[in-house]
């Protein structure tokens, strides 16, 4: 790694300003300055906040970069992308470890994760070549009236911890793609991990067209204020979101928000429920509950609770989702992100339980929380007879999952239309009259039926209603759009000429 040491042995402060990793300078607002990162075969690490110069000289060299970037033409920017995909899955044994040791992942999370990032990029090389204006009749002679899409120019990337690598790729490779410059900041929590994800990258890039920028929120409110800054997208909590789409609206930039979420899936008396069970089971414990598309409640007709329930235990009874560490080789779901994290998952838990719920599992009750463990979160199983209380509609970013029985269709509706969030929502169903109605009435960006609701393709449009999301889908063509301005086109030819 080239960047300069700082005085004392093995603190680094990697932020990547104008092609050149810097030594952080100072402190801007309440980023810890002990966010030390102990990860195997890194050492320690300090990531010292990004100053307003360093975020301006971040956003300057992007600028220049960019411009010739733009020149670069198609060909050779999806040239970049693809080599950027071989990159990264060169080193996608050293990324997962580090993806392991700071955000909690299991190996095969990590790999799974790095993967889709590396097809992301790919998928994207691809969106470099296709053609996005178009042309239009018109009464003039000897005229061309087209579209054309063009840059925004400076991109402000700014991500949450659960997905460090993937999320940045969902990012980074479309802005790319249509000849933008990146300036990514990351998660604190997630620091190392992008640091890594850049390092592996950039040389795959003309130098400085992608900046790095570690910080807190006022880091990331920073570059959103920052006047030469010509775009924003945001993955995190909604809270924080609302935020930043006020500040970019506020300056009449384009800003892509994708938010939280608390999904359901719908279980019918029909379904399958072998297949519906593993689906929600799933959907809610793997990598600690803490994807945005983790399934949260179960809206399960009444008929049919009990014995999905059942199946539901007999999954947990049997360990398959063994709670642990993520070095070890029986871990199924690795720890939550943070002490305060696992504290609030346990308060929303017991929030539940004031709104009525009864504990399923663990069976024995919640057990008190050792210190040595205190990120370690059993998969935790509710039964709510209450469908309209709040504290089953919050997003809670932990392994828990809420069993609430309907009557029917309308019923499971309802319920899911309840809160603020509109994400993901899944219905398990043999009845195609209950599957379309579900589909039409239910209010969520994405609608699957007989399928969970995690695990979503990478090339098709993510976005959420309400609550979990602001401005275009983030993914395929919707991202091209975002990260691009139509400029419209009238050529005019002179008189004269002769067709052969
Ligand atoms: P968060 O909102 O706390 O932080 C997200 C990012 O925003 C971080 O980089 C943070 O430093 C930055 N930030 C904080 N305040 C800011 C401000 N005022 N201006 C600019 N940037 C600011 O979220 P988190 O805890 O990192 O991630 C978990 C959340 O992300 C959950 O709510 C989850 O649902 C959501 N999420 C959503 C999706 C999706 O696609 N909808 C995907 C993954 C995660």
């Amino acid at each position: 790694m080239e960047a300069k040491p700082n005085p004392s042995d093995q603190l680094w402060a990697l932020n990547l300003v104008d092609g050149i990793w810097e030594v952080g300078q100072g402190r801007t607002g309440g980023f810890p300055t002990e966010r030390r990162a102990h990860v195997a075969g890194v050492g320690s690490l300090v990531f010292l906040a990004a100053n307003q110069s360093q975020v301006d000289r971040a956003v300057t060299g992007v600028i220049a970069a960019q411009r010739a970037w733009q020149q670069v033409g198609a060909w050779g920017r999806s040239d970049s992308l693809k080599r950027a995909a071989t990159k990264l899955r060169a080193s996608a044994t050293a990324l997962a470890e580090v993806l392991m040791a700071e955000v909690g992942k299991t190996n095969s999370e990590a790999l799974g994760e790095i993967e889709n990032a590396a097809r992301l990029l790919e998928f994207h090389a691809g969106s470099a070549l296709r053609s996005m204006g178009r042309s239009f009749p018109t009464s003039r002679p000897r005229t061309q009236v087209a579209t054309a899409r063009l840059p925004l120019g400076t991109i402000a990337c700014i991500t949450p911890w659960n997905f460090p690598v993937n999320l940045a790729c969902v990012k980074i490779a479309p802005a790319l793609a249509t000849g933008n410059g990146i300036v990514l900041k990351p998660s604190p929590e997630a620091s190392v991990s992008t640091t890594r994800f850049v390092e592996c990258i950039r040389d795959c890039l003309p130098s400085g067209l992608i900046a790095l920028v570690h910080g807190d929120g006022d880091v990331g409110s920073l570059l959103v204020r920052h006047p030469r800054i010509n775009g924003v997208t945001f993955t995190g909590s909604s809270a924080v979101g609302r935020k930043v789409a006020v500040a970019a609206t506020s300056r009449g930039i384009p800003v892509q928000c994708e938010m939280g979420g608390s999904n359901s899936i719908a279980v019918m008396a029909s379904a399958d429920l072998d297949e519906a069970a593993v689906a929600v089971s799933n959907s809610a414990f793997l990598m600690a509950g803490q994807k945005c598309t983790a399934a949260r409640k179960v809206l399960v007709h009444e008929q049919v609770a009990n014995e999905l329930v059942a199946r539901i235990v007999s999954r947990l009874d049997a360990g398959q989702f063994a709670v642990g560490s993520p070095g070890n080789a029986d871990t199924v779901v690795g720890p939550v992100i943070s002490d305060q994290s696992s504290r609030r998952a346990r308060q929303a838990v017991e929030n539940v339980m004031a709104a009525g719920a009864t504990l399923i599992w663990p069976k024995n009750g919640l057990a008190p929380v050792q210190p040595s463990e205190s990120t370690l979160v059993q998969p935790t199983l509710l039964r709510s007879p209450d469908t309209s209380a709040r504290a089953i509609h919050e997003e809670i970013f932990g392994p828990v999952l809420i069993v609430v029985p309907v009557t029917s269709v309308d019923h499971a509706i309802a319920v899911s239309n309840l809160g603020e969030y509109g994400l993901v929502s899944a219905i398990y169903t043999a009845d195609l009259r209950e599957a379309m109605t579900f589909t039409e009435q239910v209010q969520a960006g994405t609608v699957l039926v007989n399928q969970p609701t995690t695990g979503l393709d990478f090339n098709v449009p993510f976005g959420g209603w309400g609550d979990s999301a602001f401005g275009l889908p983030e993914q395929s063509d919707s991202a091209l759009e975002a990260f691009t301005k139509v400029q419209t086109r009238y050529v005019t030819w002179p008189a004269g000429g002769r067709i052969e």
